[in-house]
């Protein structure tokens, strides 16, 4: 299946596939070539938030290359 949401280079932030920019960081990094998608609904009490440095609850890709 292909995958055409972006993915954010700076913050892993799950943007739509028509996104110019991350609307979390403002960063023009996106991409696709990107694997395992998270959704972080409380970062606060979140191993996988705390390594990934996510503050904001949403979607996040594990790896962005
Ligand atoms: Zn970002």
């Amino acid at each position: 299946m292909a995958e055409d949401r972006l993915a954010c280079g700076e913050c892993h932030r799950i943007n739509g596939p028509d996104s110019q920019t991350c609307e979390q960081c403002g960063s023009s990094r996106l991409t696709t070539d990107w694997a395992g998608y998270v959704v972080i609904t409380h970062p606060e009490s979140s191993e996988v938030a705390a390594e990934m440095n996510v503050d904001d609850p949403g979607g996040y890709a594990l790896k962005v290359r």
